[in-house]
């Protein structure tokens, strides 16, 4: 640990102090209830404001109640995206099917949302950031446990001490690495990488998806809105994951490209628009499966502890549930390991069974071979014929426990 920067014991403070890392969308949520609940919390963020972009993600089931509890429900019904169509192409580009976005992934109209990722992160944020403290362009480089507290020495040099610390720093959270070791024990790779951009939105598409598909290859154009911009998505089957390109944009970039050379539709305008993009979000698809989610005073919550991956559609409810689970356990429990356990009990089935929704993704979505495309065409035109898909019981497996009235 260095000695340079301000040391701030904390300990003579009423409240218990929590340190969150990491400001999307489990961070925030945690950060409110907890806030709600009496703690003191800092979130630590390594970016230098919220991150905007990303696809637009999914708030079904059990999480719609945290966030009707949060008292947002109304503000995330005004920026809830209408898809009216889902729409499916062969590898030529000829029409396959239409569908009702519900009935693709198993949401329920009028009662689950679909948001922007950026909108929901906003939203979260202005909910706490009177309450909580936030530090941008920061991160945790050491982090010392003793029985007592939690020693943190920040990326700007500054020291200070915490009884908790949370890491809510995403699917490579640099927090669980410090706890249990590298990801690579923990991440079960699924076989595919993707790049997400936003591009014009030239092709005149209003509140609507559209998706190609070929054997191993995937591409979306979603126009959320009725504004000038496209999110674009480039999938690709991978049987190895590509470890030397995930810190290289540029060798991103070319991956991309070679396993697209060739593809119809408007892919090649997709992989031109992307080699300009300035807002390129890279990865490889992956679910996070850990033996535990704490260790002394340090826990973890949502895609850092338990990602789902995009295949399940699930990421941000497993966060928003995750997070209300984990601050109602320690607002109950004075004692963090009775807490932690608590937490880890009460949500692991539910985690397991939304993690298991992957396979359903990745066939209807992503087939890799031809024979899979073909099956999965099959089943997508018989949809066509079908009203709006009915919930999946793992949306809604978890019923909330309340809290207490607040002190
Ligand atoms: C920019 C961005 C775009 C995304 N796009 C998509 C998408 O298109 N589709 C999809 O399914 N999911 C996407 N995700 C992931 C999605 O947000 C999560 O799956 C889900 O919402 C769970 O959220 P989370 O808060 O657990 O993790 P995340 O949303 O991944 O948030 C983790 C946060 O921790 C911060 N962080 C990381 N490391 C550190 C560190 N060392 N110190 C401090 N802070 C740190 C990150 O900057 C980020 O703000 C995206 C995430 C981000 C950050």
């Amino acid at each position: 640990m260095t000695p340079t920067g301000l040391s701030m014991d904390v300990s003579t403070t009423a409240k218990r102090t929590v340190l969150v890392s990491g400001a999307s969308i489990a961070g925030p949520a945690l950060a409110y209830w907890l806030s709600r609940s009496g703690f003191a919390v800092t979130v630590v963020e390594k970016a230098s404001t919220l991150r905007d972009g990303g696809y637009p993600i999914d708030i079904r089931g059990t999480a719609t109640e945290v966030v009707r509890r949060m008292g947002i429900l109304p503000q995330l019904h005004d920026t809830h995206i209408h898809s009216h169509r889902c729409t499916f192409l062969n590898p030529d580009g000829s029409e396959l099917a239409v569908l009702s976005p519900d009935a693709v992934v198993g949401s329920v109209k009028g009662q689950d949302l679909e948001v922007r990722r950026g909108d929901l992160g906003a939203i979260l944020y202005a909910l706490v950031r009177g309450d909580v403290e936030f530090l941008f362009n920061d991160s945790i480089d050491t982090l010392d446990q003793s029985v007592h507290k939690a020693e943190v020495t920040f990326h700007s040099g500054q020291q200070r001490t915490f009884d908790l610390v949370i890491g809510a720093d995403g699917l490579h959270s640099h927090t669980r690495g410090a706890l249990f070791g590298p990801e690579a024990q923990f991440h079960r790779y699924l076989g595919y990488c993707f790049a997400i951009f936003t591009m014009p939105n030239t092709f005149g598409l209003s509140r609507e998806l559209m998706m190609w598909n070929a054997p191993g290859q995937a591409a979306a154009l979603y126009a959320v809105g009725a504004d000038n911009e496209l999110h674009a998505f480039l999938n690709f089957h991978q049987p190895e994951p590509p470890v030397d390109a995930l810190r290289d944009p540029d060798a991103q970039r070319d991956l991309v490209a070679t396993a697209f050379a060739g593809a119809g539709w408007e892919v090649p305008g997709m992989v031109a628009a992307m080699r300009d993009a300035d807002d390129l979000f890279f990865d490889t698809a992956g679910q996070i499966h850990l033996p535990r989610w704490s260790s002394g005073r340090v826990a973890l919550v949502g895609d850092a502890a338990y990602a789902p991956s995009f295949l399940t559609g699930q990421g941000s409810s497993l966060a928003l549930v995750g997070a209300y689970m984990l601050a109602h356990a320690l607002a109950t429990n004075p004692d963090h390991t009775a807490a932690f356990a608590a937490y880890e009990r009460d949500v692991r089935e539910f985690v397991a069974m939304n993690q298991a929704l992957v396979a359903n993704g990745a066939a209807t979505l992503f087939p890799t071979t031809m024979r899979a495309l073909e099956q999965r065409n099959t089943i997508l035109r018989g949809l066509t014929t079908m009203p709006s898909a009915t919930a999946r019981p793992a949306h809604s497996a978890l019923t909330l426990p309340e809290f207490a009235s607040m002190p």
